[in-house]
């Protein structure tokens, strides 16, 4: 009786599941028909875990690692896959018929419902390395049959090129470099923040048709301090272009209006 669809996130602990907090009142603000789940571990503070609460449909939280299945422990053994793991979760929720993941470290500016008529596996082109898909935003159909297959590429040896996710699902989704350009998004539904200088008058130009903003990389918006008497943002700024400064103040705006009243 799967029928519906789902925006899906992660947070794996508190400083992550203020990301999601933003991420999901930013979707309500924009509207949608969609439920919004998040999958957390068990390393989440009983506030932040019920501010999840009032603010998702769904937690899910995220089984440990069970120790007689032979697939999990060769991940196991391999820390910088833990991440990977749990990500991948998503594919569990078979209740959803279609379902968009997105990186908690993302906000979203414009509807993005109509993401759900597109196929698993499609994804918006990396900033870095456009032939790669960027894995914070991505739709995928959730099936356990895919689950299993992902776990046990996973367990291969070098399955994953950079440590991580998006290693992992790049190798494992290879024909979407050259396959149907239907499952390539457009990048306005991912612009990644580190992004921003090395195309700025493109960001400049389409600025307004941006869908979602991902703070992707090593500044996240949460470690930021925000004083919203003059809405001054301080911290580790250098470098920062204008537009990238908006977009920090996009974040902070939300989570002062809307995140903040519902934490305390
Ligand atoms: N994540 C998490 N806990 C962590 C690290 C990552 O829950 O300790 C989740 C979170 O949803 C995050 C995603 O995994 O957005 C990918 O990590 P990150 O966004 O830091 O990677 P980047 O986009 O910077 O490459
Ligand atoms: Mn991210």
């Amino acid at each position: 009786m799967s029928s519906s669809n789902a925006f899906v996130t992660l947070a794996t602990n508190d400083s992550y599941a203020l990301g999601a907090l933003v991420l999901a009142e930013s979707i309500r603000k924009v509207g949608t028909s969609a439920k919004l789940v998040v999958l957390i571990s068990n390393h989440l503070s009983d506030l932040i875990k019920q501010t999840l609460e009032t603010s998702f449909d769904e937690l899910v939280i995220v089984e440990e690692l069970n120790s007689n299945d032979v697939e999990h422990l060769t991940l196991l053994s391999r820390p910088e896959l833990g991440i990977t793991f749990t990500k991948i979760n998503c594919w569990l929720l078979e209740q959803y018929e279609k379902c968009v993941f997105l990186d908690s470290d993302c906000v979203v500016r414009r509807p993005i419902d109509d993401l759900f008529q597109r196929e698993e596996f499609s994804a918006a082109p990396d900033a870095g390395w456009p032939d790669c898909f960027n894995s914070g935003v991505f739709v995928f159909k959730p099936s356990k049959e895919t689950f299993r297959q992902l776990m046990n590429f996973a367990s291969q040896q070098n399955s994953s090129f950079d440590g991580g996710d998006q290693g992992l699902l790049n190798d494992f989704f290879s024909n979407w470099r050259t396959g149907d350009i239907s499952r390539h998004l457009p990048f306005t539904y991912n612009v990644t923040a580190n992004a921003f200088y090395s195309y700025l008058p493109a960001v400049t130009r389409f600025r307004n048709d941006i869908h979602v903003v991902h703070f992707a990389g090593a500044t996240k918006p949460w470690q930021l301090t925000y004083n919203p008497q003059n809405e001054q943002l301080s911290g580790n700024l250098t470098g920062q272009s204008d537009i990238q400064r908006d977009f920090l103040l996009f974040w902070w705006r939300i989570m002062h209006q809307h995140v903040w009243p519902i934490l305390t």
